[in-house]
C-alpha cells in the first residue's frame, strides 16, 4: 500500500513540476498587476479562514492564539501587504552608470523570474515558514512546490487546503510527507530551492541542489548569543530576554540560545529573569503548566532530547535556577534558567531549540567576543547595554546573520532588512525586497548601438594603434 502511494506521489510530483515548467515560461513576463493578483488570492484566503488557521497550529503544538495572531497570521500578511506596495519598484529594470570605456552603450539589470521553485519549510513556525516564501516567490513571478513539515501535520493539511482553493497546481502545489517526499521532490532541476531548517539537513539539500546547479537560500539555525553587558539595564533586558527566549516554548530559530552576562550584574540578573519569567507565565503562583499563554514542545521524541540536555548539563555540575519541571503526557517543558553551565555540557554544543537558558558569565568583553568567534556564525548576536560603544564594538568585533541592540527577535519582523544567516547559519536572504531578489535572477542587459562602438578600434588584427590604446586603457581607466 505504502509503496503504491510512493509511486503515486512520484508521478504526480513529475505532473506537477511539468506544468509548473510550461506555466513559468508564460510568468517570465508576467506584470505587476497579475502577480499582485495572486498576493491578494493569498491575503483573502488567510482573512477568511484566521480561525481555521489557529485550529491547526493550536492543535498541533497547543501554540496561544495571540502567538498564532502574531508570529504566524500577522507576519505573512504583512510580508504580503509589503510585497503588494513595492512590487512594482522592486520590478523595474535598474539603470546602471556606463563607464567611458563602453560610450555609446546603456546597461540596465532586468529582475527575471527564476522559474520553477521548491520550498521546504519547518515546524516551529509551520504556516510563516511556508507561506512567507511563497509571497516572495509569487511577488518574483514564479511557480512553487511547498513541502510543509510532517511534524505539524495539522497546520500542513491546512497549507495544502489554502493552496488548493487558491491556486492552479501549474503555480501553486504542497506535497505533504516525511523525508522521501522532499527527496523526491529535490531530485528535480528546480530553478531555485528555499529551505529553512536544520543546518544538519541544510547539508543535504546543498548537495542534492548542486546535482542539478539550482541556486539555493539556506534558512538555517544555531546557537544565537545574547551579551548582557555590565552597563545593561537588567530589569529591560530580562523582560525582553525573557519573551524572545520562552515564545514558542523556545523553539524559535532566533530565539537568545544561550547567555553571557558579565560576572558583577549574574546575580542580580539571574534573579530579573525569574521575577520576569513568574510575571508572564505565572502571574497566579499555580505553576507555568497552567498558564494558557505558553506553548508545547512538538512532540515526545523533542521533549525527551530537551529532557537528555538537561540531566547532561546535570550531571557535569550545571545548576538549575528556575524551573526543571517537565511532563511527558503534555509534552510540557517548564522556563529553565541553567548556571554554572561549561562548554563541555551538550546544552553548550548543539541548538537547544527549547526553553532551557544556560547563562555563562564573563570578565571582559573581549572574553565574550572570543567565545562568540570561536563558534560557528550564529544566526543572530543580541547585546545589551546603555554603553552604545560596548554594543558598536560588540558587533564590529563579530559575525552573524543579523544582530540587535537592547532586544531580541523583534528583526524579524522588520521587512525592510534582509533576514538570513551566514555560513553555518544559513546562505542568501529573505524577507521583503531581499525576498523577492532571492526568486530573482538578476538578469545583465546591455544595449549597444549599431555602427561605430568605442571598442571595434581594439579589434584584430592587432596594429601598433591597437596596442596603443590598450595600453592606455590599462593606463587610465
Ligand atoms: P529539519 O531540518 O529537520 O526539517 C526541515 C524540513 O526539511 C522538513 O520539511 C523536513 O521534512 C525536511 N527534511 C528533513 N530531513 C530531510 C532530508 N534528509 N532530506 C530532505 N528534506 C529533509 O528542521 P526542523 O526540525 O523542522 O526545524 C528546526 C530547525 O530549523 C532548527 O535548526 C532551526 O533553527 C531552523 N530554523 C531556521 C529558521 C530560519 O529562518 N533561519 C526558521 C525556523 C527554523
Amino acid at each position: 500500500m505504502e509503496q503504491v502511494s510512493q509511486e503515486l506521489n512520484l508521478t504526480l510530483i513529475d505532473e506537477v513540476f511539468n506544468l509548473q515548467k510550461e506555466k513559468s515560461l508564460k510568468m517570465r513576463h508576467s506584470p505587476a498587476v497579475q502577480r499582485i493578483a495572486l498576493l491578494k488570492k493569498l491575503q483573502h484566503w488567510i482573512n477568511e479562514h484566521q480561525e481555521d488557521i489557529r485550529r491547526a497550529i493550536f492543535a498541533d503544538f497547543k501554540k496561544p492564539y495571540p502567538e498564532i495572531d502574531i508570529s504566524e497570521i500577522f507576519v505573512v500578511n504583512s510580508e504580503i501587504k509589503h510585497a503588494i506596495k513595492n512590487l512594482e519598484s522592486w520590478m523595474k529594470p535598474k539603470k546602471v552608470s556606463t563607464p567611458l570605456t563602453m560610450l555609446g552603450s546603456t546597461s540596465y539589470i532586468h529582475y527575471e523570474p527564476k522559474g520553477v521553485c521548491l520550498i521546504i519549510s519547518p515546524w516551529n513556525y509551520p504556516f510563516n515558514l511556508a507561506l512567507g516564501p511563497l509571497v516572495s516567490a509569487l511577488a518574483a513571478g514564479c511557480t512553487a512546490i511547498i513541502k510543509p513539515s510532517e511534524l505539524t501535520p495539522h497546520t500542513s493539511a491546512l497549507i495544502r487546503r489554502l493552496v488548493e482553493e487558491t491556486f492552479d497546481k501549474a503555480q501553486v502545489a504542497v506535497f505533504e510527507g516525511e523525508v522521501e517526499v522532499a527527496q523526491k521532490l529535490l531530485a528535480k532541476p528546480f530553478d531555485h530551492i528555499f529551505f529553512t531548517g536544520s543546518p544538519s539537513v541544510g547539508k543535504i539539500i546543498m548537495k542534492a541542489a548542486a546535482e542539478n546547479l539550482s541556486s539555493v537560500t539556506l534558512e538555517l539555525g544555531g546557537k544565537s548569543p545574547a551579551i548582557i553587558d555590565r552597563e545593561a539595564d537588567l530589569k529591560d533586558a530580562a523582560e525582553k530576554i525573557v519573551w524572545g527566549k520562552f515564545v514558542n516554548c523556545g523553539q524559535t530559530c532566533i530565539a537568545p540560545d544561550y547567555l553571557l552576562v558579565h560576572r558583577s550584574v549574574q546575580p542580580a540578573f539571574v534573579e530579573a529573569l525569574k521575577t520576569q519569567v513568574e510575571k508572564m507565565y505565572d502571574p497566579s503562583g499555580k505553576g507555568v503548566e497552567k498558564s494558557n499563554d505558553y506553548a508545547r514542545i512538538v512532540n515526545v521524541r523533542h521533549l525527551k532530547r530537551l529532557k537528555h540536555l538537561l540531566s547532561d548539563a546535570e550531571n557535569k555540575g550545571a545548576q538549575i535556577y528556575y524551573g526543571g519541571y517537565t511532563d511527558e503526557n503534555e509534552c510540557f517543558f517548564e522556563p529553565t534558567i541553567l548556571t554554572a553551565v561549561e562548554d563541555h555540557m551538550e546544552v553548550m554544543q548543539e541548538e537547544i531549540f527549547g526553553p532551557l537558558l544556560p547563562i555563562k558569565t564573563y570578565d571582559a568583553i573581549e572574553e565574550a567576543i572570543d567565545y562568540i568567534n570561536s563558534k560557528p556564525k550564529p544566526l543572530a548576536l543580541y547585546a545589551f547595554s546603555k554603553n552604545s560603544g560596548a554594543i558598536k564594538r560588540i558587533f564590529k568585533a563579530t559575525s552573524s546573520g543579523g544582530a540587535v541592540a537592547n532586544d531580541c527577535v523583534l528583526h524579524f519582523l522588520q521587512n525592510e532588512l534582509p533576514f538570513g544567516g551566514v555560513n553555518n547559519s544559513g546562505l542568501g536572504k529573505a524577507h521583503g525586497h531581499f525576498g523577492f531578489l532571492a526568486f530573482s535572477n538578476e538578469k545583465a542587459v546591455l544595449q549597444q548601438r549599431i555602427g561605430f562602438t568605442a571598442s571595434k578600434p581594439l579589434f584584430p588584427p592587432y596594429g601598433l594603434a591597437s596596442k596603443k590604446i590598450i595600453q592606455s586603457l590599462i593606463k587610465w581607466f
